[in-house]
């Protein structure tokens, strides 16, 4: 029995490519903007440099592109599909490389990964900017509750639910539903997510990995099925923050992950000390 559970949930984790991904456009560019508006200056400069290699100036000008790529390379697109998320749910929200990310392909791994490339100097711009997309938009995926969920309904996907009468479902209201809800435009809620963190900084002393932050998505996404289909007022009310500070967490995270990854400075010639 528990081998045919799992054998269906790695299906249904197989499938999963075909679903809508991650958080919607708002949710990855707050993400991206927020982090960049923490960047320190050394780690600013070599993420300008990588961005200015295509012309581009911001992180938010990148934070969707993995999410574009089924039109922009769909080969790649293709290959790169099960990056955005891991599922959790069906482990207990325990990540265990073996059980829930088989090959490397997860939103675990791919961060990591990643993230190494970008360290890379040795690499060419090219893949390094490469990878600095893949990083920006994956720290914001992993942070969507949904995208560490349950395999068997596909990260919420399959979960049909109603919003203020229209049907959408349960991956698609936390994708960008609850954050739209709030009726704030980009800058608006920038400015929003951005004065709640004179608040305590809840991640100043962070030292977690991926794998937690997919751990604390899972905890999160199976909290999160609400009791009848019809959405209320008062789940949003009661989700809506939840939402809006994971896109927070997601932001330093991803500032201090570049940072740990960028902040040396740019390879110069030093002279001997002799
Ligand atoms: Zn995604």
């Amino acid at each position: 029995m528990r081998i045919i559970t799992a054998l269906a949930a790695l299906a249904f984790a197989l499938s999963w490519p075909t679903a809508a991904h991650a958080w919607g456009p708002l949710g990855h560019r707050l993400v991206a903007r927020l982090a960049e508006s923490r960047l320190d200056p050394a780690t600013r400069a070599e993420v300008e440099r990588l961005l200015a290699t295509e012309g581009l100036q911001s992180l938010a000008d990148v934070a969707n592109w993995a999410d574009n790529l089924r039109e922009l390379d769909p080969d790649l697109g293709r290959r790169t599909s099960r990056w955005h998320y891991v599922n959790l749910g069906e482990l207990g929200c325990r990540y265990d490389a073996d059980a829930a990310c088989p090959g490397g392909h997860c939103v675990v791994e791919a961060i990591s990964a990643q993230a190494a490339i970008l360290g890379d100097r040795s690499r060419s711009d090219a893949e390094r900017l490469q990878a600095l997309k893949f990083v920006v938009h994956f720290v914001g995926d992993v942070h969507q509750p949904m995208h560490g969920g349950n395999a068997r309904d596909r990260g919420g996907n399959n979960v049909q639910v109603n919003l203020h009468g229209k049907g959408t479902n349960l991956h698609a209201l936390w994708d960008s539903g609850l954050l739209r809800s709030a009726r704030l435009d980009e800058e608006r809620y920038l400015q929003r997510l951005q004065e709640a963190e004179n608040g305590p900084p809840a991640t100043a002393q962070d030292t977690s990995t991926p794998a937690q932050w997919a751990e604390q998505s899972c905890a999160i996404a199976v909290e999160a099925y609400p009791p009848r289909a019809t959405i209320t007022d008062a789940y949003l009310a009661q989700h809506r923050p939840v939402a809006e500070r994971q896109v927070q967490i997601a932001g330093e995270r991803l500032s201090a992950l570049l940072g740990t990854v960028l902040a040396r400075a740019p390879a110069t010639e030093i002279p001997d000390a002799d």
